[in-house]
C-alpha cells in the first residue's frame, strides 16, 4: 500500500457509503445510527453467496427468509422443504449446513447466533471466511476476511504478484486482512472492501479511473493491474455421460431419491444411470421395468465447477405402476404437479420442462 491506513480505510468507507448496492441482507443506508444487522439474515445471505453472484441470490434470499424467517423456523424445518428453496442454488450441502448450524445455535446457544470467530467456527459449515464476515458484519467484531474479491483488491493495493492460491501467500493475504482492519466500523470496511472488488477492482477490467484507492494501489503505480492477481490457467473439467428414464404410467412418473451423501444428496431425480451401455435395454435389466422400449426425447447439459453433465434423456411407458425390482433407493410414482413440490437437481427442473413441452427437445 503505497498511502496511510487510515486515508485508505477512509477513502473506502466514504465510498461505499455513497455507493454500495441495497441488498435485503444489508442495513438501508439511511437507517438511523447505531442500528445492528439481523445476524440470521448475514448468515443466510453468507451461505447463499458462496460461489454464488448476488443477483442469482436475491430472490433465493427473500423466498427462504419468508418461509424461515428465524433460526428456530430453519431449526425446525423438514430437510426437504429446505432443499427445494435452495433448489437452483446449487452446492445443496451449503444448505443442510446452514440447517445443521441453526439446529446447534438452537441448542448450544438457546438460539442467539454467537458473535465470536472461534465459536463461530464450530458451526456445521462454517470457515475462516464466513465465520469473520458474520462477526465482523453483524457483531462489528475486529476480525479480518479474505474472499475472492478481498483477494484480489488486497494482491492489487500491495503489488503481490505470487499465486494467491499458495498457502504461504494465503497467509500473508490473511495478514493483511488484518492489519488494515481499521479502530471503528470494522464490518462496514469489510463490506466496502468486497464491494469495491464487485464493482470497481473487478477481475477482468478493473475500472482503476473511478477506483476511490487508487492513489494507494501498487498494481496501478506499475501498470500491473491487469495482470494480477496472477491467474492459474483453467483445467479442462471432465464430462460424464448419464442416460436418464422418464417413466411414465398415466400422468405419473417413476423417480428415485438420491443417496443421502454426495452430490445432489437427498434430492429427488428421474431413474438414472451411468451411460455405459446400451440405452434401449438398460432400463430393462438393472430394474426389470416391464416397460416399452425407450426413446430419446432430448439432452439436457450440466456444467459445475470441476466436471459437466450430459444426460440423454429417454421416454418409456408402464402399464401398471409397479415398485421396480432392483431399485435400491427410495421411489415413487408422482405427477409433474407433485414432483414441483419435491428438491431436484438442477438438470431434472429442465427434464420437467422438457416433459411440459418449455425445453425444446
Ligand atoms: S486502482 Fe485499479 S487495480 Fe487498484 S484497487 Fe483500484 S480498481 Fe483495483
Amino acid at each position: 500500500m503505497r498511502k496511510s491506513l487510515s486515508t485508505f480505510s477512509r477513502q473506502l468507507l466514504q465510498w461505499f457509503d455513497l455507493h454500495q448496492r441495497t441488498l435485503p441482507w444489508r442495513l438501508n443506508r439511511n437507517a438511523p445510527p447505531g442500528t445492528r444487522l439481523n445476524p440470521y439474515h448475514v448468515l443466510v445471505s453468507e451461505a447463499m453467496l458462496q460461489q454464488t453472484q448476488v443477483s442469482t441470490v436475491i430472490p433465493y434470499f427473500h423466498r427462504f427468509i419468508e418461509r424461515f424467517p428465524n433460526l428456530n423456523s430453519l431449526a425446525d424445518a423438514h430437510e426437504q422443504e429446505v432443499l427445494r428453496l435452495w433448489q437452483g442454488l446449487g452446492y445443496y450441502s451449503r444448505a443442510k449446513n446452514l440447517q445443521l448450524a441453526a439446529k446447534k445455535i438452537v441448542s448450544d446457544h438457546a438460539g442467539q447466533m454467537p458473535g465470536k470467530v472461534d465459536e463461530l467456527l464450530k458451526l456445521p459449515g462454517i470457515g475462516r471466511y464466513t465465520a469473520g464476515a458474520v462477526s465482523s458484519i453483524a457483531f462489528g467484531q475486529r476480525v479480518p476476511i479474505l474472499d475472492g474479491n478481498v483477494l484480489r483488491v488486497l494482491c492489487r493495493i500491495d503489488g503481490i504478484q505470487d499465486d494467491p492460491k499458495n498457502s504461504p501467500t494465503q497467509k500473508l493475504l490473511w495478514k493483511r486482512a488484518e492489519e488494515i482492519l481499521p479502530r471503528e466500523r470494522v464490518g462496514d470496511f469489510n463490506s466496502a472492501l468486497m464491494e469495491l472488488g464487485a464493482l470497481v477492482c473487478t477481475a477482468r477490467s478493473p475500472q482503476c479511473l473511478v477506483c476511490p484507492v487508487s492513489a494507494h494501489c501498487q498494481a496501478l503505480a506499475d501498470g500491473m493491474q491487469d495482470r494480477i492477481p496472477l491467474r492459474r490457467k483453467a483445467k479442462s473439467t471432465p464430462l460424464v455421460h448419464r442416460h436418464t428414464f422418464c417413466v411414465r404410467c398415466g400422468d405419473r412418473y417413476l423417480i428415485e431419491q438420491r443417496p443421502a451423501k454426495g452430490r445432489w444428496a437427498g434430492m429427488w431425480q428421474f431413474i438414472t444411470i451411468e451411460a455405459d451401455g446400451d440405452s434401449s435395454r438398460l432400463l430393462q435389466t438393472p430394474y426389470s421395468l416391464r416397460a416399452s422400449v425407450p426413446r430419446k426425447i432430448g439432452v439436457i447439459e450440466h456444467a459445475l465447477t470441476h466436471r459437466r453433465y450430459q444426460f440423454e434423456v429417454f421416454a418409456c411407458e408402464m402399464k401398471r405402476a409397479a415398485t421396480p425390482k432392483g431399485l435400491e433407493r427410495p421411489s415413487k410414482w408422482v405427477t409433474l404437479a407433485e414432483m414441483d413440490q419435491r428438491p431436484l437437481p438442477r438438470p431434472h427442473v429442465r427434464m420437467v420442462e422438457l416433459l411440459n413441452g418449455e425445453l425444446p427437445s
